[in-house]
């Protein structure tokens, strides 16, 4: 059975809200999750047809999808099948390409500590891809140091990496992949996310929200804690997180 459905996110129209699907797949632009939420609508499933679907000619359709495979596979030097999308992060890093601190700075001399090479070789992982790929490039991860040791979840994509590393400030990379399962589980666009997130982190640096704005939330650069409270109140609306679902 496929199952696609929203959160407390989607629930509460937040204008980012997501559907996801599939144990961890998500469709996540515009806001499509809000839509649901807003047709009072939890979850389409779909069940397996009885029926398989005729082909002309299996071997030919065999040989041509190994090809495609291994297209796949070799693209862009191999990268995303060796690495998944998170082998871009220390690319970006390096081209000044990467957005840090609410892109206040292209700085980030911490990079290769949150990249794919790195979790892959720290982390505990297996294989979690999408049904029938052969390309696998999602794993399922355990933080196996610093604070979060133990916790499990989702190998973060580069989207997630960008968001809870650099635009935020957090350098530790078991917050990170917290932060990326906190934000799936609440049904929430990890891009719009982590851009309102930062976005009132910068303006929290420079005075224009205080704590008492923030519901007494000490939103300094790299707090993680804080990040993941934020994240809480915007999916349920709640205080502050009522203005920051708005995007
Ligand atoms: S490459 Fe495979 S695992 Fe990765 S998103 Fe596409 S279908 Fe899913």
């Amino acid at each position: 059975m496929s199952v696609f459905g929203i959160g407390p996110a989607g629930e509460h129209l937040v204008r980012f809200a997501v559907v996801a699907g599939d144990k961890g797949h998500v469709c996540s632009k515009n806001g499509c999750g809000a839509v649901m939420g807003a047709k009072r609508l939890k979850a389409v499933a779909v069940t397996r047809g009885r029926h398989t679907v005729a082909v002309y000619d299996k071997d030919r359709l065999r040989e041509k999808a190994k090809a495609l495979l291994q297209d796949a596979k070799e693209a862009k030097n191999g990268q995303l099948y060796k690495w998944g999308t998170g082998g871009s992060f220390s690319i970006h890093a390096l081209a000044g390409s990467l957005p840090v601190r609410n892109y206040t700075t292209n700085l980030f001399p911490d990079h290769e500590k949150l990249n794919a090479a790195y979790i892959r070789a720290h982390f505990e992982h297996r294989d979690k891809a999408c049904w029938a790929c052969g390309l696998v490039h999602t794993k399922y991860m355990k933080v196996t140091e610093g604070p979060y040791t133990g916790y499990e979840g989702e190998e973060p994509e580069y989207e997630c990496m960008a968001a809870w590393g650099p635009v935020i400030g957090n350098t530790d990379p078991g917050a990170l992949v917290m932060l990326t399962d906190v934000t799936d589980r609440l049904g929430l666009d990890v891009n719009e996310a982590g851009w309102v997130i930062g976005w009132a982190m910068e303006c929290y640096a420079k005075d224009l929200l205080t704590r008492q704005d923030l519901d007494g939330v000490e939103l300094g650069w790299g707090n993680v804690e804080a990040v993941k409270t934020l994240l809480e109140k915007i999916s349920r609306r709640e205080g502050v997180g009522n203005l920051l679902a708005e995007g």
